[in-house]
Protein backbone atom coordinates (compact mmCIF):
# COMPACT_ATOMS: atom_id res chain seq x y z
CA UNK A 1 0.00 0.00 0.00
CA UNK A 2 1.10 3.66 -0.81
CA UNK A 3 2.35 5.94 1.77
CA UNK A 4 1.52 9.60 1.81
CA UNK A 5 4.41 12.09 2.75
CA UNK A 6 2.64 15.05 4.59
CA UNK A 7 4.66 18.51 3.67
CA UNK A 8 4.17 20.94 6.22
CA UNK A 9 7.66 23.18 6.94
CA UNK A 10 9.90 21.03 4.68
CA UNK A 11 9.36 22.43 1.43
CA UNK A 12 12.64 20.62 -0.34
CA UNK A 13 13.31 17.36 -1.88
CA UNK A 14 16.94 16.74 -0.43
CA UNK A 15 17.52 16.23 2.95
CA UNK A 16 14.40 15.56 3.90
CA UNK A 17 14.16 12.16 6.31
CA UNK A 18 10.25 11.89 5.58
CA UNK A 19 10.65 12.05 1.72
CA UNK A 20 13.79 9.50 1.97
CA UNK A 21 11.99 7.24 4.30
CA UNK A 22 9.25 6.84 1.89
CA UNK A 23 11.08 6.49 -0.95
CA UNK A 24 13.11 3.85 0.75
CA UNK A 25 10.19 1.95 1.44
CA UNK A 26 10.10 0.75 -2.20
CA UNK A 27 6.07 1.79 -1.74
CA UNK A 28 4.28 4.38 -4.07
CA UNK A 29 4.42 7.94 -2.42
CA UNK A 30 1.61 9.77 -2.33
CA UNK A 31 3.45 13.65 -1.51
CA UNK A 32 0.54 15.95 -0.01
CA UNK A 33 0.34 19.21 1.53
CA UNK A 34 -3.08 20.70 2.75
CA UNK A 35 -3.64 23.93 3.23
CA UNK A 36 -5.14 23.97 6.85
CA UNK A 37 -6.20 27.53 7.80
CA UNK A 38 -8.51 25.87 10.92
CA UNK A 39 -6.03 24.44 13.16
CA UNK A 40 -3.76 27.43 13.74
CA UNK A 41 -6.58 29.38 14.76
CA UNK A 42 -5.21 33.13 15.21
CA UNK A 43 -1.84 32.24 13.86
CA UNK A 44 -3.10 31.49 10.18
CA UNK A 45 -0.56 31.78 7.69
CA UNK A 46 -0.29 35.98 7.04
CA UNK A 47 -0.82 37.56 3.84
CA UNK A 48 3.08 37.91 3.06
CA UNK A 49 3.71 34.03 4.29
CA UNK A 50 0.79 32.92 1.67
CA UNK A 51 2.63 34.79 -1.39
CA UNK A 52 5.74 32.38 -0.35
CA UNK A 53 3.91 30.01 0.06
CA UNK A 54 2.21 29.88 -3.49
CA UNK A 55 5.72 30.01 -4.99
CA UNK A 56 7.22 27.30 -2.39
CA UNK A 57 5.00 24.96 -3.52
CA UNK A 58 4.82 25.70 -7.35
CA UNK A 59 9.00 24.57 -6.92
CA UNK A 60 8.01 21.90 -4.50
CA UNK A 61 5.23 20.23 -6.97
CA UNK A 62 7.81 20.36 -10.02
CA UNK A 63 10.51 18.93 -8.47
CA UNK A 64 8.26 16.05 -6.88
CA UNK A 65 6.97 15.90 -10.51
CA UNK A 66 10.27 15.01 -11.56
CA UNK A 67 11.05 12.40 -9.20
CA UNK A 68 7.97 10.83 -10.57
CA UNK A 69 5.14 11.36 -7.53
CA UNK A 70 3.16 14.58 -8.30
CA UNK A 71 1.97 16.53 -5.39
CA UNK A 72 -1.49 16.16 -4.11
CA UNK A 73 -3.07 19.25 -2.83
CA UNK A 74 -5.95 19.69 -0.51
CA UNK A 75 -7.29 22.39 1.98
CA UNK A 76 -9.23 22.15 4.98
CA UNK A 77 -8.61 20.79 8.38
CA UNK A 78 -5.82 18.32 8.29
CA UNK A 79 -7.23 16.04 10.19
CA UNK A 80 -10.44 15.09 7.65
CA UNK A 81 -8.29 16.12 4.62
CA UNK A 82 -6.12 13.19 5.44
CA UNK A 83 -8.64 10.59 6.52
CA UNK A 84 -10.26 11.64 3.24
CA UNK A 85 -6.65 10.88 1.85
CA UNK A 86 -6.06 7.81 3.21
CA UNK A 87 -9.37 6.53 2.37
CA UNK A 88 -8.71 7.14 -1.11
CA UNK A 89 -5.77 5.73 -2.02
CA UNK A 90 -5.79 2.71 0.59
CA UNK A 91 -2.37 4.50 2.00
CA UNK A 92 -1.08 2.21 5.14
CA UNK A 93 1.13 4.79 6.34
CA UNK A 94 1.52 8.66 7.03
CA UNK A 95 5.28 10.04 7.14
CA UNK A 96 5.54 13.82 8.17
CA UNK A 97 8.53 15.87 9.48
CA UNK A 98 7.95 17.64 12.82
CA UNK A 99 6.09 21.11 13.89
CA UNK A 100 6.74 22.49 16.64
CA UNK A 101 4.03 25.66 17.06
CA UNK A 102 1.66 24.29 20.17
CA UNK A 103 -1.43 23.94 17.72
CA UNK A 104 0.59 21.92 14.95
CA UNK A 105 2.13 19.69 18.09
CA UNK A 106 -1.81 19.39 19.33
CA UNK A 107 -3.15 19.03 15.86
CA UNK A 108 -0.41 16.22 14.97
CA UNK A 109 -0.78 14.01 18.44
CA UNK A 110 -4.65 13.92 17.81
CA UNK A 111 -4.01 12.81 13.79
CA UNK A 112 -1.39 10.22 15.15
CA UNK A 113 -3.48 8.50 17.60
CA UNK A 114 -6.67 8.34 15.04
CA UNK A 115 -4.41 6.73 12.07
CA UNK A 116 -2.86 4.41 14.86
CA UNK A 117 -6.03 3.17 15.90
CA UNK A 118 -6.64 2.37 12.63
CA UNK A 119 -3.13 0.57 12.55
CA UNK A 120 -1.74 2.91 9.75
CA UNK A 121 1.99 3.33 10.47
CA UNK A 122 2.94 6.97 11.15
CA UNK A 123 6.64 8.16 11.62
CA UNK A 124 7.77 11.49 12.40
CA UNK A 125 11.40 13.06 11.98
CA UNK A 126 13.36 15.62 12.82
CA UNK A 127 13.95 17.69 9.27
CA UNK A 128 14.13 21.31 10.83
CA UNK A 129 16.09 21.44 13.70
CA UNK A 130 19.55 20.68 15.31
CA UNK A 131 18.43 19.64 18.50
CA UNK A 132 15.13 18.41 19.63
CA UNK A 133 13.83 21.13 22.51
CA UNK A 134 13.54 17.69 24.71
CA UNK A 135 16.96 16.80 24.19
CA UNK A 136 18.41 19.95 25.48
CA UNK A 137 17.95 20.14 29.51
CA UNK A 138 20.47 22.18 32.34
CA UNK A 139 22.11 20.45 35.04
CA UNK A 140 18.85 19.91 37.04
CA UNK A 141 17.24 18.79 33.75
CA UNK A 142 14.60 22.07 32.79
CA UNK A 143 14.58 24.10 29.90
CA UNK A 144 17.12 26.35 29.50
CA UNK A 145 16.05 30.19 29.69
CA UNK A 146 19.08 31.92 28.62
CA UNK A 147 20.57 31.50 25.22
CA UNK A 148 24.42 31.02 25.80
CA UNK A 149 24.10 28.23 28.35
CA UNK A 150 21.49 26.75 25.85
CA UNK A 151 23.89 27.22 23.12
CA UNK A 152 26.90 25.78 24.63
CA UNK A 153 25.22 23.24 25.17
CA UNK A 154 24.18 22.65 22.12
CA UNK A 155 26.87 23.59 20.31
CA UNK A 156 29.22 21.77 22.57
CA UNK A 157 27.26 18.59 21.04
CA UNK A 158 26.84 19.50 18.01
CA UNK A 159 27.15 16.66 15.40
CA UNK A 160 23.94 16.71 13.06
CA UNK A 161 25.29 14.29 10.13
CA UNK A 162 25.34 14.16 6.58
CA UNK A 163 22.15 15.70 4.90
CA UNK A 164 20.48 13.47 2.51
CA UNK A 165 20.85 13.50 -1.00
CA UNK A 166 17.19 14.15 -2.39
CA UNK A 167 15.68 10.44 -3.38
CA UNK A 168 16.68 9.10 -7.20
CA UNK A 169 13.05 9.13 -8.25
CA UNK A 170 9.34 8.01 -6.74
CA UNK A 171 7.19 5.52 -7.52
CA UNK A 172 3.48 6.80 -7.71
CA UNK A 173 0.71 5.22 -7.25
CA UNK A 174 -1.52 3.08 -10.26
CA UNK A 175 -4.55 6.05 -9.90
CA UNK A 176 -3.78 9.33 -10.18
CA UNK A 177 -5.39 11.25 -6.66
CA UNK A 178 -7.72 14.26 -7.33
CA UNK A 179 -5.65 17.68 -6.28
CA UNK A 180 -6.83 20.81 -6.10
CA UNK A 181 -5.67 24.12 -8.17
CA UNK A 182 -2.64 25.89 -6.47
CA UNK A 183 -4.26 28.76 -8.57
CA UNK A 184 -7.23 28.15 -6.65
CA UNK A 185 -6.33 28.97 -3.13
CA UNK A 186 -6.18 32.51 -3.74
CA UNK A 187 -2.66 32.75 -1.89
CA UNK A 188 -1.43 36.08 -4.01
CA UNK A 189 -2.70 39.18 -3.93
CA UNK A 190 -5.30 40.38 -5.90
CA UNK A 191 -5.80 43.60 -6.52
CA UNK A 192 -3.29 45.89 -5.37
CA UNK A 193 -0.70 43.53 -5.82
CA UNK A 194 0.97 44.84 -2.79
CA UNK A 195 3.65 41.88 -3.14
CA UNK A 196 4.95 43.17 -6.47
CA UNK A 197 8.36 44.29 -4.50
CA UNK A 198 8.86 41.33 -3.25
CA UNK A 199 9.30 39.34 -6.76
CA UNK A 200 12.81 41.24 -7.27
CA UNK A 201 14.18 40.40 -4.36
CA UNK A 202 13.05 36.59 -3.57
CA UNK A 203 13.07 33.21 -4.75
CA UNK A 204 10.94 30.75 -3.09
CA UNK A 205 11.53 27.46 -3.06
CA UNK A 206 14.74 25.05 -2.88
CA UNK A 207 16.86 25.92 -5.74
CA UNK A 208 16.24 30.01 -4.30
CA UNK A 209 17.50 28.68 -0.83
CA UNK A 210 20.40 26.89 -1.96
CA UNK A 211 21.56 29.84 -4.30
CA UNK A 212 20.84 32.71 -1.13
CA UNK A 213 23.19 30.69 0.84
CA UNK A 214 26.02 29.92 -1.83
CA UNK A 215 25.71 34.17 -2.85
CA UNK A 216 26.35 34.39 1.34
CA UNK A 217 29.09 32.59 1.43
CA UNK A 218 30.49 34.17 -1.65
CA UNK A 219 30.28 37.95 -0.33
CA UNK A 220 28.16 39.06 3.06
CA UNK A 221 29.87 35.53 5.26
CA UNK A 222 32.82 37.47 5.09
CA UNK A 223 31.55 40.28 7.18
CA UNK A 224 29.17 38.72 9.03
CA UNK A 225 30.48 39.17 12.44
CA UNK A 226 31.48 42.69 12.28
CA UNK A 227 28.74 43.85 9.67
CA UNK A 228 25.99 41.91 10.67
CA UNK A 229 24.37 44.95 11.95
CA UNK A 230 24.50 47.36 9.12
CA UNK A 231 21.01 47.63 7.20
CA UNK A 232 22.74 49.03 4.39
CA UNK A 233 24.89 46.29 3.89
CA UNK A 234 24.15 42.64 2.07
CA UNK A 235 25.99 40.93 5.16
CA UNK A 236 23.25 38.91 6.52
CA UNK A 237 22.23 35.60 4.55
CA UNK A 238 18.28 36.33 4.02
CA UNK A 239 17.76 32.50 4.74
CA UNK A 240 14.66 33.30 6.85
CA UNK A 241 11.86 32.61 4.73
CA UNK A 242 13.68 29.87 3.44
CA UNK A 243 14.38 28.37 6.83
CA UNK A 244 10.87 28.94 7.77
CA UNK A 245 9.41 27.49 4.86
CA UNK A 246 12.00 24.15 5.40
CA UNK A 247 12.92 24.62 1.70
CA UNK A 248 16.99 24.54 3.22
CA UNK A 249 17.68 22.72 6.49
CA UNK A 250 19.97 23.65 9.48
CA UNK A 251 21.51 20.93 8.75
CA UNK A 252 22.87 21.59 5.59
CA UNK A 253 23.38 24.73 6.22
CA UNK A 254 26.06 22.94 9.13
CA UNK A 255 27.76 20.81 6.91
CA UNK A 256 28.44 23.85 4.08
CA UNK A 257 29.49 25.84 7.17
CA UNK A 258 32.05 23.33 7.32
CA UNK A 259 33.08 23.21 3.55
CA UNK A 260 33.39 26.99 4.32
CA UNK A 261 34.94 27.42 7.42
CA UNK A 262 38.48 28.82 6.04
CA UNK A 263 37.24 30.95 3.39
CA UNK A 264 34.99 32.53 5.91
CA UNK A 265 36.63 32.99 8.64
CA UNK A 266 36.59 30.92 11.98
CA UNK A 267 34.74 33.85 13.21
CA UNK A 268 32.12 34.62 11.00
CA UNK A 269 31.53 30.79 10.65
CA UNK A 270 30.86 30.82 14.20
CA UNK A 271 28.94 34.13 14.61
CA UNK A 272 26.66 32.65 11.90
CA UNK A 273 25.71 29.26 13.01
CA UNK A 274 25.42 31.08 17.02
CA UNK A 275 22.38 32.84 14.83
CA UNK A 276 20.98 29.53 13.44
CA UNK A 277 21.50 28.76 17.32
CA UNK A 278 19.03 31.72 18.23
CA UNK A 279 16.36 29.99 16.31
CA UNK A 280 16.93 26.81 18.12
CA UNK A 281 16.52 28.63 21.21
CA UNK A 282 13.05 30.17 20.24
CA UNK A 283 11.84 27.04 19.23
CA UNK A 284 13.07 25.86 22.59
CA UNK A 285 11.44 28.87 24.42
CA UNK A 286 7.75 28.22 22.22
CA UNK A 287 8.14 24.07 23.10
CA UNK A 288 8.70 24.25 26.73
CA UNK A 289 6.31 27.51 27.16
CA UNK A 290 3.32 27.42 24.74
CA UNK A 291 1.64 30.38 25.66
CA UNK A 292 4.85 32.40 24.09
CA UNK A 293 2.96 34.02 21.90
CA UNK A 294 0.10 35.79 23.51
CA UNK A 295 1.03 36.15 27.13
CA UNK A 296 4.22 37.87 29.05
CA UNK A 297 6.56 35.18 29.84
CA UNK A 298 7.20 37.64 33.07
CA UNK A 299 3.57 37.74 34.38
CA UNK A 300 4.76 41.52 35.99
CA UNK A 301 4.35 43.15 32.49
CA UNK A 302 0.41 41.90 32.88
CA UNK A 303 0.42 45.14 34.29
CA UNK A 304 1.75 47.31 32.31
CA UNK A 305 0.02 50.16 31.46
CA UNK A 306 -0.12 49.95 27.53
CA UNK A 307 -1.68 52.94 25.16
CA UNK A 308 -4.17 51.92 22.76
CA UNK A 309 -2.97 54.74 20.72
CA UNK A 310 -4.73 53.76 16.71
CA UNK A 311 -3.34 56.47 15.15
CA UNK A 312 0.35 55.83 16.44
CA UNK A 313 -0.26 52.51 15.66
CA UNK A 314 -0.92 53.18 11.95
CA UNK A 315 2.13 55.54 11.68
CA UNK A 316 4.20 52.81 12.72
CA UNK A 317 2.86 50.18 10.49
CA UNK A 318 2.66 52.55 7.29
CA UNK A 319 6.30 53.99 7.91
CA UNK A 320 5.17 58.06 8.47
CA UNK A 321 6.57 57.87 12.24
CA UNK A 322 9.04 61.17 11.54
CA UNK A 323 11.94 58.99 12.76
CA UNK A 324 13.22 58.52 9.30
CA UNK A 325 15.36 54.90 10.59
CA UNK A 326 11.84 53.75 12.08
CA UNK A 327 10.34 54.45 9.01
CA UNK A 328 12.99 53.29 6.61
CA UNK A 329 12.36 49.54 8.71
CA UNK A 330 8.40 50.16 8.57
CA UNK A 331 8.66 51.02 4.45
CA UNK A 332 11.33 48.13 3.92
CA UNK A 333 9.13 45.24 5.19
CA UNK A 334 5.85 46.67 3.32
CA UNK A 335 7.63 46.70 0.02
CA UNK A 336 9.79 43.17 0.26
CA UNK A 337 8.19 40.83 2.84
CA UNK A 338 11.69 41.32 5.18
CA UNK A 339 13.39 43.77 7.71
CA UNK A 340 17.33 44.17 8.92
CA UNK A 341 17.59 42.65 11.89
CA UNK A 342 19.06 45.53 13.39
CA UNK A 343 16.06 47.60 12.32
CA UNK A 344 13.59 44.72 13.81
CA UNK A 345 14.88 45.69 16.81
CA UNK A 346 15.12 49.57 16.68
CA UNK A 347 11.15 49.32 15.09
CA UNK A 348 10.07 47.33 18.05
CA UNK A 349 11.87 49.22 20.70
CA UNK A 350 10.03 52.19 19.14
CA UNK A 351 6.86 50.53 18.89
CA UNK A 352 6.69 49.33 22.76
CA UNK A 353 8.72 51.73 24.51
CA UNK A 354 7.92 55.49 22.49
CA UNK A 355 4.35 54.76 21.99
CA UNK A 356 3.85 52.38 24.85
CA UNK A 357 2.31 50.07 22.36
CA UNK A 358 1.68 46.42 23.36
CA UNK A 359 4.15 44.09 21.78
CA UNK A 360 1.53 41.84 20.90
CA UNK A 361 0.05 44.67 18.03
CA UNK A 362 4.00 44.85 16.34
CA UNK A 363 3.81 40.55 16.79
CA UNK A 364 0.78 40.65 14.75
CA UNK A 365 1.73 43.42 12.17
CA UNK A 366 4.88 41.37 11.92
CA UNK A 367 2.78 38.43 11.60
CA UNK A 368 0.90 39.36 8.39
CA UNK A 369 3.72 41.20 6.59
CA UNK A 370 7.14 39.30 7.27
CA UNK A 371 7.65 36.45 4.72
CA UNK A 372 9.40 34.39 7.33
CA UNK A 373 7.07 35.36 9.55
CA UNK A 374 7.42 32.04 12.63
CA UNK A 375 5.70 31.82 15.58
CA UNK A 376 8.57 30.98 17.52
CA UNK A 377 11.06 33.54 16.28
CA UNK A 378 8.30 36.25 16.04
CA UNK A 379 7.23 35.42 19.58
CA UNK A 380 10.35 35.43 21.16
CA UNK A 381 12.09 38.33 19.73
CA UNK A 382 9.06 40.80 20.59
CA UNK A 383 8.90 39.53 23.94
CA UNK A 384 13.16 39.65 23.79
CA UNK A 385 12.72 43.37 23.00
CA UNK A 386 9.69 44.15 25.67
CA UNK A 387 11.93 42.68 28.02
CA UNK A 388 9.34 40.49 29.04
CA UNK A 389 10.71 37.35 27.71
CA UNK A 390 13.05 34.97 29.29
CA UNK A 391 16.03 36.02 27.71
CA UNK A 392 15.55 39.54 27.42
CA UNK A 393 16.95 42.72 27.30
CA UNK A 394 16.25 44.74 30.07
CA UNK A 395 12.86 46.88 29.82
CA UNK A 396 14.82 50.58 30.66
CA UNK A 397 17.53 49.90 27.48
CA UNK A 398 15.44 52.22 24.86
CA UNK A 399 16.93 52.46 21.92
CA UNK A 400 17.73 56.06 20.44
CA UNK A 401 16.00 55.79 16.65
CA UNK A 402 18.37 58.61 16.22
CA UNK A 403 21.75 57.34 17.37
CA UNK A 404 21.27 54.01 16.47
CA UNK A 405 20.35 55.44 12.75
CA UNK A 406 23.57 57.30 12.38
CA UNK A 407 25.43 54.17 14.17
CA UNK A 408 24.42 51.33 12.22
CA UNK A 409 23.26 53.41 8.45
CA UNK A 410 26.46 55.75 8.79
CA UNK A 411 26.67 57.06 5.30
CA UNK A 412 22.50 57.17 5.54
CA UNK A 413 22.45 54.77 2.43
CA UNK A 414 19.77 52.78 3.89
CA UNK A 415 17.16 55.82 4.92
CA UNK A 416 17.91 57.38 1.70
CA UNK A 417 16.63 54.08 0.07
CA UNK A 418 13.16 53.85 1.74
CA UNK A 419 12.92 57.29 2.50
CA UNK A 420 13.96 59.77 -0.66
CA UNK A 421 11.57 62.42 0.15
CA UNK A 422 14.35 63.37 2.81
CA UNK A 423 17.54 61.64 0.88
CA UNK A 424 18.96 65.34 0.16
CA UNK A 425 19.66 66.15 3.87
CA UNK A 426 22.94 66.11 4.84
CA UNK A 427 24.11 63.15 7.38
CA UNK A 428 24.05 65.51 10.50
CA UNK A 429 19.86 66.03 10.15
CA UNK A 430 19.47 62.91 8.36
CA UNK A 431 18.33 60.86 11.65
CA UNK A 432 16.70 64.27 12.94
CA UNK A 433 15.11 66.34 10.42
CA UNK A 434 13.50 68.51 13.09
CA UNK A 435 16.95 69.80 14.12
CA UNK A 436 17.31 71.14 10.69
CA UNK A 437 16.80 74.75 9.65
CA UNK A 438 14.77 76.01 7.64
CA UNK A 439 16.91 76.92 5.05
CA UNK A 440 18.65 73.51 5.00
CA UNK A 441 15.19 71.99 4.87
CA UNK A 442 13.88 73.84 1.95
CA UNK A 443 17.18 73.74 0.34
CA UNK A 444 16.17 69.45 0.76
CA UNK A 445 13.32 69.66 -0.68
CA UNK A 446 11.36 68.86 2.50
CA UNK A 447 8.44 70.34 4.25
CA UNK A 448 7.98 68.91 7.43
CA UNK A 449 4.37 67.90 8.23
CA UNK A 450 3.27 68.05 4.69
CA UNK A 451 6.79 66.05 2.43
CA UNK A 452 7.49 64.00 5.24
CA UNK A 453 5.93 63.82 8.90
CA UNK A 454 7.17 65.36 12.20
CA UNK A 455 8.16 63.11 15.31
CA UNK A 456 4.65 61.63 16.60
CA UNK A 457 6.71 61.77 19.73
CA UNK A 458 9.48 63.55 21.09
CA UNK A 459 12.48 61.14 22.28
CA UNK A 460 13.21 62.55 25.31
CA UNK A 461 9.57 62.42 26.44
CA UNK A 462 8.40 59.12 24.98
CA UNK A 463 11.91 57.57 26.89
CA UNK A 464 10.76 59.68 30.28
CA UNK A 465 7.41 58.40 30.16
CA UNK A 466 8.64 54.42 29.36
CA UNK A 467 10.86 54.71 32.23
CA UNK A 468 7.52 56.04 34.27
CA UNK A 469 5.85 53.16 33.32
CA UNK A 470 8.01 50.57 33.82
CA UNK A 471 8.84 51.96 37.45
CA UNK A 472 5.07 51.23 37.92
CA UNK A 473 5.30 47.69 37.25
CA UNK A 474 7.91 47.45 40.30
CA UNK A 475 6.41 50.30 42.83
CA UNK A 476 3.54 47.36 42.44
CA UNK A 477 5.75 43.95 42.38
P1 LIG B 1 21.06 35.94 9.44
O1 LIG B 1 21.76 36.94 10.28
O2 LIG B 1 21.67 35.58 8.16
O3 LIG B 1 20.85 34.66 10.35
C1 LIG B 1 20.68 33.34 9.82
C2 LIG B 1 19.41 32.72 10.36
O4 LIG B 1 19.45 32.62 11.77
C3 LIG B 1 18.16 33.52 10.06
O5 LIG B 1 17.69 33.26 8.76
C4 LIG B 1 17.21 33.06 11.15
O6 LIG B 1 16.62 31.83 10.83
C5 LIG B 1 18.16 32.84 12.32
N1 LIG B 1 18.20 34.05 13.15
C6 LIG B 1 18.98 35.14 13.00
N2 LIG B 1 18.76 36.02 13.99
C7 LIG B 1 17.82 35.49 14.78
C8 LIG B 1 17.16 35.92 15.97
N3 LIG B 1 17.46 37.08 16.57
N4 LIG B 1 16.21 35.12 16.52
C9 LIG B 1 15.92 33.94 15.95
N5 LIG B 1 16.51 33.47 14.83
C10 LIG B 1 17.44 34.23 14.25
N6 LIG B 1 13.04 35.88 12.49
C11 LIG B 1 12.26 35.02 11.80
O7 LIG B 1 12.78 34.11 11.16
N7 LIG B 1 10.91 35.15 11.80
C12 LIG B 1 10.27 36.14 12.48
O8 LIG B 1 9.03 36.20 12.48
C13 LIG B 1 11.09 37.08 13.19
N8 LIG B 1 10.51 38.11 13.86
C14 LIG B 1 11.33 39.02 14.53
C15 LIG B 1 10.73 40.07 15.22
C16 LIG B 1 11.52 41.00 15.89
C17 LIG B 1 10.87 42.13 16.66
C18 LIG B 1 12.92 40.86 15.87
C19 LIG B 1 13.78 41.85 16.61
C20 LIG B 1 13.52 39.81 15.22
C21 LIG B 1 12.73 38.87 14.54
N9 LIG B 1 13.31 37.78 13.86
C22 LIG B 1 12.50 36.90 13.18
C23 LIG B 1 14.74 37.48 14.00
C24 LIG B 1 15.68 38.07 12.95
O9 LIG B 1 15.43 39.43 12.80
C25 LIG B 1 15.57 37.39 11.59
O10 LIG B 1 15.65 35.99 11.73
C26 LIG B 1 16.72 37.85 10.67
O11 LIG B 1 16.67 39.23 10.51
C27 LIG B 1 16.61 37.16 9.34
O12 LIG B 1 17.57 37.66 8.46
P2 LIG B 1 18.74 36.74 7.92
O13 LIG B 1 18.18 35.48 7.40
O14 LIG B 1 19.53 37.58 6.98
O15 LIG B 1 19.56 36.47 9.24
Amino acid sequence: SPVIVWFRQDLRIKDNPALSAAAESGRPVIPVFILDDESPGKWKAGGASRWWLHHSLTSLASDLKALGAPMVLRSGHSASALDQLVKESGAGAVFWNRCYEPHARERDEDIKSSLKARNIDVQSFNASLLAEPWTVKNKSGDPFRVFSPFWRSVRSELDPGTPLEAPSSLKAPDAALPSENLGDWGLLPTQPDWAKGFEPVWTPGEAGARDRLIGFFDHGARHYAGGRDRPDKPYTSALSPHLHFGEISPRQIFAAIQLVRDEIGEKNAEKFLSEIGWREFSVNLLFHFPHFPERNYQDKFDNFPWIDNQAALKAWQTGQTGYPIVDAGMRELWTTGWMHNRVRMIVASFLIKHLLIDWREGEKWFWDTLVDADLANNSASWQWVAGSGADAAPYFRIFNPITQGEKFDPDGDYVRKWVPEIARLPNKYLNQPWEAGPLILKEAGIELGKTYPEPIVDHKAARDRALMAFQSLKDAA
